[in-house]
């Protein structure tokens, strides 16, 4: 089976970075989002990504023409997947808007089309049922932006089929990601099975007055030879973020430290707009933060 038709379910933050890298890369794009609102958005990202691949990655304007040319849009999940070979769903990360997303998915989609889900932190066994045919049915996870951060992290749930899981890994490929090959279920797969309890022991090391955060970042940074630290990281990930993960480890685990740390995230950060890079003020304060000074890792 060969893949060409590919629909984008979701149109948001991480669908609309899909479906470009995906047209881009030659395939047949179709982005369903269940709102137009979603769709008018994905067209303005799409406008931005374009303009993005020719000031920095060198693109030229017939292959933007081009990527442009295999991009459709529609709201009408039906159409959006009556050709489809493959589908790789980023509607929101709420257990109920998947599973009733892929309830619907199941009724219209041909029977040859491969279901892939880019969920962050649930399994697909949560909702392989809800599929119809969870031998074709996997995740096929992203990292943000997915042109820069190419890895493909390409899981089966115990259901899904060998066959599959290969045409995913090989389509991972094609579209300019790394697979990331992972055999059985992991939450967090391979990528945030290492970096959450990181950040997490490089904030530990901040609260408790252990060190300064741009000295813990130097250490990182000096001895791996990362472009960033922990700290750096945390204002990429975003401060809601970062909240929302300490909050669910702290109910998870009862630990009022946890709690403690979740606070300050609140209190210090939340509460006075600082959110990371995305409003230009975290831990550092951006678009030229400290850490990037060549002169940061020599003082
Ligand atoms: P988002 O909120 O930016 O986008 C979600 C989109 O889905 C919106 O355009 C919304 O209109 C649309 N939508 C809502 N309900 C829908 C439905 N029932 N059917 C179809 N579309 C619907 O979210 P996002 O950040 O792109 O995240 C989407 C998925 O991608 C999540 O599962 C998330 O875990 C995963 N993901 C996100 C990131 C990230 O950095 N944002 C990274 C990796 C994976």
């Amino acid at each position: 089976m060969k893949i060409k038709n590919v629909t984008i379910a979701g149109g948001g933050v991480l669908g609309s970075q899909i479906a470009w890298q995906t047209a881009f890369k030659g395939f047949n794009v179709i982005v369903y989002d269940a709102f137009e609102e979603g769709i008018q958005n994905c067209q303005k990202y799409h406008q931005r990504y374009a303009e993005l691949f020719i000031a920095s990655k060198g693109s030229s304007a017939a292959e933007i023409e081009k990527t442009f040319s295999r991009l459709t849009y529609t709201t009408n999940l039906k159409e959006a997947v009556q050709d489809a070979d493959l589908v790789s769903e980023s509607v929101p990360e709420n257990l109920d808007i998947k599973k009733s997303f892929y309830k619907e998915l199941a009724q219209w989609a041909p029977e040859r089309t491969i279901f892939t889900t880019n969920s962050s932190t649930m399994l697909p066994s949560h909702y392989a049922k809800e599929t119809g045919r969870p031998g074709k049915f996997l995740a096929l996870h992203f990292s943000n932006p997915v042109w820069d951060a190419n890895v493909g992290e390409v899981m089966k749930h115990p259901g899904t089929e060998q066959k599959y899981f290969d045409l995913v890994v090989n389509f991972a490929q094609d579209i300019g990601m790394v697979p990331i090959p992972i055999n059985k279920e992991q939450p967090g797969y391979v990528l945030n099975s290492l970096l959450v309890p990181f950040l997490s022991a490089a904030q530990n090391l901040w609260f408790n007055h252990v060190s300064d955060f741009k000295s813990i970042d130097k250490t990182w940074m000096i001895s791996t030879g990362a472009k960033s630290g922990p700290f750096g990281i945390l204002d990429l990930v975003g401060m809601q973020t970062v909240y929302n993960i300490t909050m669910m480890d702290a109910k998870r685990t009862n630990n009022p430290v946890l709690f403690e740390r979740a606070e300050k995230i609140k209190t210090e950060f939340i509460d006075k707009g600082r959110m990371g890079i995305s409003t230009g003020q975290g831990f550092y304060s951006y678009p030229n933060p400290e850490y990037k000074d060549p002169d940061f890792l020599n003082r």
